[in-house]
């Protein structure tokens, strides 16, 4: 059996393997990186989703917030990042007009509040203003060794009742309108399936991390799509000498860093001091022979591709409608309503969806044939859609229901049918994709399809917690001694972030 050394093996080639591959190359340590899929990036690529159609789409992930300037920084990264000029818009769904928030013109935002009968203008920008607060205190400390929870709530004061008590019940506290309080919500319950008072505290760190990133909580578009970001972090890890391998399947591992793949048909072995797991912790587990519990995702994801854009049963300008998060039946009424539903076992209705139109921004994603044609993309982010309604045996069944719905939810704010817009592929079948949470497990090992492969972790540790080793410090580590958590299942992982990538790289420097 062929077999090798390396200081460091990288198991799988996410965003975030390929960071803590570029970090440790460039530290001067010899690395291998194993991907079992055919390109790199994960859950952070672009592809060409329609035979025949030269459109280079953000599959799964699509809006980057949270990955530091640092990284971009130390790794030389070239990646481009576009402002969103809209933050968000939601068509009242049980009245008239919408809430559109636009972020250079706060007169013509006041005025959209008063137009869905909303006094919570005045609310909103001072919940926000503290949001930011947060951000500059807390977004600095991602890439540092971890703090400790008595530590962080002393330097927030008041703030600290974002950490301290449930988002849901900040919300109502803060806002009075069930519009309003329904878009603040969102943020708290992406891919994160939970009641709107969650006393679990899983809503309130989604909504954490929605709102710090980058020390305003912005979202931004990856220009060229995120595939470009993957891209230009791939280029780093080999411009540092970090050897990558694609369609490289690991098999095994043992604790004391012994790494098994699979290889064009043969059987590889490579050993090193430590390995770096991109992986979710249940397979992290499998792949050493043991059991872990895991979580489950909770969201449906469709790409679509259009003519043009659709029209809206309000008038609004629909570049000012899609240019930022267009919310769709998410009311915070409708959305613990969704809540109950699902955990019923039922499909929501109407299904509480997010949509964004990428090439409003950047249509660098287009070829110029479709730019000239007017052709848009169109994502959508369906919510509380959780893994235990699909199975094997009905996820075909399930994704059709689930695109369904969402077509129904997205036509209950529309003037004409979605279906008609929808630009035709080269065989002739229309172009959108459907991705439910088995879909997300088949193509990239996400247990249950979770998108950040695990519950979402504060960015402390609890008083409690040993911070005794590196790995414990950066938060990194897995429960064995040599090996780390390098992506989504580390402390403060769970987006398209690098941070777990560079958190990983610093605990195995300073090992
Ligand atoms: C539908 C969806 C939408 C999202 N939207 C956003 C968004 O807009 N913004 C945002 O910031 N985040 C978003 N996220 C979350 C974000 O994409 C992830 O948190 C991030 O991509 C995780 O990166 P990672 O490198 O840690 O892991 P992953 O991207 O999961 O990469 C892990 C890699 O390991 C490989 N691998 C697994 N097992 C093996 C094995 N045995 N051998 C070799 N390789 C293996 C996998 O193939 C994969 O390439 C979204 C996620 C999804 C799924």
């Amino acid at each position: 059996m062929p077999s090798k050394h390396a200081d460091v093996v990288v198991v799988g080639g996410g965003h975030n393997g390929l960071v803590a591959a570029a970090y440790l190359a460039k530290a001067g340590k010899k690395i291998l990186l194993l991907e079992r899929l055919d390109y790199f990036g994960g859950a952070a690529t672009s592809i060409e989703a329609f035979p025949g159609i030269k459109a280079r789409l953000s599959r799964y992930s699509y809006l980057v917030s949270l990955l530091p300037k640092q990284v971009i920084g130390d790794l030389g990264l070239e990646i481009e990042l576009a402002p969103r000029r809209y933050s968000s818009y939601t068509p009242n769904p049980l009245g008239t007009g919408g809430l559109l928030i636009d972020r250079n013109d706060q007169a013509r935002t006041k005025q959209s509040f008063e137009s869905v009968g909303s006094q919570d203008c005045e609310n909103w920008n001072s919940f926000y203003s503290r949001t930011t607060e947060l951000a500059q205190k807390l977004f600095p400390s991602v890439t540092a060794p971890l703090k400790k929870r008595s530590e962080v709530i002393q330097e927030l004061g008041e703030l600290a009742e974002f950490i301290e008590r449930p988002i849901g019940e900040l919300v109502e506290e803060n806002f009075q309108s069930d519009l309003v309080r329904g878009v603040v919500l969102t943020d708290a319950l992406i891919g994160t399936f939970a009641p709107n008072v969650d006393d679990s505290m899983q809503a309130s760190k989604c909504f954490l991390y929605h709102v710090i990133g980058g020390e305003t909580g912005d979202w931004n578009i990856p220009v060229g799509g995120m595939g470009a970001v993957t891209a230009s972090m791939r280029k780093a890890a080999e411009r540092f000498g970090a050897e990558l391998i694609s369609n490289a399947e690991v098999t095994s591992l043992t604790e004391d860093g012994k790494v098994t793949y699979q290889l064009n048909g043969e059987t590889h072995e490579v050993e090193a001091k430590y390995i770096l797991a991109n992986l979710a912790r249940p397979e992290l587990a499998r792949l050493l022979g043991k059991t872990s519990p895991r979580a489950e995702g909770a969201q449906v994801k469709v790409n679509m591709l259009l003519k043009r854009l659709p029209k809206l049963k309000e008038q609004i300008d629909p570049v000012a409608a899609f240019g930022g998060t267009f919310h769709i039946n998410e009311n915070y009424s409708q959305l613990q309503t969704a809540f109950e539903q699902a955990s019923r076992g039922e499909i929501p209705n109407p299904l509480p969806c997010e949509i964004y139109c990428h090439s409003l921004t950047d249509s660098s994603i287009l070829s110029p044939e479709l730019k000239a044609a007017g052709v848009q993309t169109l994502t959508v982010f369906a919510l509380h859609t959780p893994h235990p309604l699909v199975n094997e045996s009905n996820n075909d069944e399930m994704r059709q229901k689930f695109e369904n719905a969402i077509i129904d939810s997205l036509n209950s704010v529309l003037d004409e049918d979605i279906r008609t817009l929808l630009l035709e592929d080269a065989n002739g079948n229309p172009c959108i994709e459907t991705k439910t949470t088995k879909d997300l497990e088949d193509a990239l090992r996400l247990p249950g399809g979770n998108i950040f492969h695990e519950p979402l972790s504060w960015p402390f540790a609890e008083d409690s917690e040993s911070l005794a080793t590196p790995a414990e410090r950066w938060g990194v580590s897995s429960g064995y001694s040599n090996i780390f958590f390098c992506g989504s299942s580390a402390k403060r992982g769970g987006a398209v972030s690098g941070i777990a990538g560079h958190n990983a790289a610093m605990a195995v420097l300073e090992s």
